[in-house]
């Protein structure tokens, strides 16, 4: 059985004081909800705050980037090592990481190992896009970012690993995927190319998330779905609405 998972991907988002007064207002209705592993991602700035409040509650805290060396000449970049000071998860390949900031599947790679090497469980996030879509390439993309983000690794590390399937004409659009189009992404190419990389014990037991556009209203069937096992969540997760989305997780 796959313990549901929730991630909250605060983005570059709320400040120091913001990140209190909005953890301050989930902590009452989240705290109790053991069964689902909560995670937030708030920006660098505000790991501390937020780790601080969440202390001794069981959810976790994650960053959302991180470089893949240890340290050195890379200014404005954060290791893994570093990270895991703060944090224990951490969100790799973002879409808007791979649009904006030119992350490949290669450096999608160096970060998921460098966050196993830092003892981070890295949260990887594959996706295709509209025009992708569109072109009926959703297979070869989603197939690809998942053998090469994840080339290396070895079955016994995946227990460590989360994937995160997000089409990226979803994210932040307001237009999630159908439940049963999300799920056969997760089942059938994502699922499917884990038990041929790994073998099927290791591939029964990730987690597969969904994100894009998860709501309060749309969480709950989205989840109930056999391959989606919780959410990486954006938008939704700065908002009270984040507490009806772990609580249809549960
Ligand atoms: C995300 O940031 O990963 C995301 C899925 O955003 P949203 O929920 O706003 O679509």
């Amino acid at each position: 059985m796959r313990k549901p998972f929730v991630a909250g991907n605060w983005k570059m988002n709320k400040t120091a004081a913001e990140a209190t007064a909005l953890v301050q207002q989930l902590l009452p209705e989240l705290h109790y909800l053991s069964s689902v592993e909560v995670v937030l991602c708030p920006p660098f700035t505000s790991l501390t705050a937020v780790r601080d409040l969440i202390k001794d509650t069981g959810i976790g805290l994650g960053v959302q980037n991180i470089h893949w060396e240890t340290s050195g000449a890379y200014t404005g970049e954060v290791s893994a090592k570093m990270a895991a000071e703060l944090a224990q998860y951490a969100i790799i390949g973002h879409s808007e990481r791979r649009t904006y900031f030119g992350e490949t599947d290669e450096t999608v790679n160096k970060k998921t190992l460098a966050a196993l090497m830092a003892g981070l469980t890295p949260i990887v996030c594959v996706g295709e896009t509209l025009a992708e879509n569109e072109a009926g390439r959703t297979v070869e993309v989603v197939s690809r970012q998942v053998k090469l983000g994840l080339a290396g690794l070895k079955p016994e590390q995946m227990q460590d690993v989360v994937i995160a399937y997000e089409p990226v004409w979803a994210i932040g659009t307001g237009r999630a995927a159908t439940p049963e189009g999300a799920n056969a992404v997760q089942r059938d190419v994502i699922r499917r190319l884990l038990v041929e990389i790994f073998n099927q014990r290791t591939a029964d037991e990730m987690r597969i998330l969904y994100g894009g556009s998860v709501t309060g209203e749309n969480a709950k069937e989205l989840f109930a779905q056999s391959d989606i096992d919780g959410g990486l969540v954006g938008g939704a997760s700065l908002k009270p609405d984040f507490v009806q989305i772990v609580k249809a997780a549960g």
